[in-house]
């Protein structure tokens, strides 16, 4: 997923624009983000918008610790919209949307590092050896 970069300031910014938000530079250029990002905030959506829609699903905001200013808004995939949280872990990924364009869209990862308890499934990575506690 490309977002633009000034030249001058170094701000981000998506989408594109052409110009830079923070100080209207013309020079910018694009700059790929492919590594996770965090939900920064989620909505739930039960609305029938479209026919063939289906409901219910989660949009998330995605915000990239490495691209300050750059937050995202798609559609949550990989996980039920009961289970978007914020500060759970996403990966960009792009989906087919109206008119054959593709549009952005986060896929749930289950690493652990932000799943809290509940996760119920994948049990047995078995490297933190903590219960028994007495
Ligand atoms: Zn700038």
């Amino acid at each position: 997923m490309l977002v633009e970069r000034c030249a001058d300031c170094g701000a981000e910014s998506f989408p594109p624009y052409g110009m830079c938000r923070s100080c209207r530079s013309r020079v910018v250029e694009h700059v790929e983000i492919t590594g996770r990002g965090h939900v920064y905030s989620l909505t739930v959506n039960y609305q029938r918008w479209m026919p063939g829609l289906e409901v219910p699903y989660a949009l998330v905001l995605v915000e990239w610790a490495d691209h300050p200013g750059v937050r995202v808004f798609g559609r949550l995939r990989g996980c039920p919209p009961e289970d978007a949280a914020v500060g759970m872990t996403v990966e960009v990924g792009f989906e087919p949307g109206p008119g054959g364009y593709a549009v952005p869209s986060f896929v749930a990862v289950a690493d652990g590092a932000s799943g809290t308890a509940g996760t119920a499934g994948t049990a047995g990575i078995g490297t933190r050896p903590d219960d028994g506690g007495e």
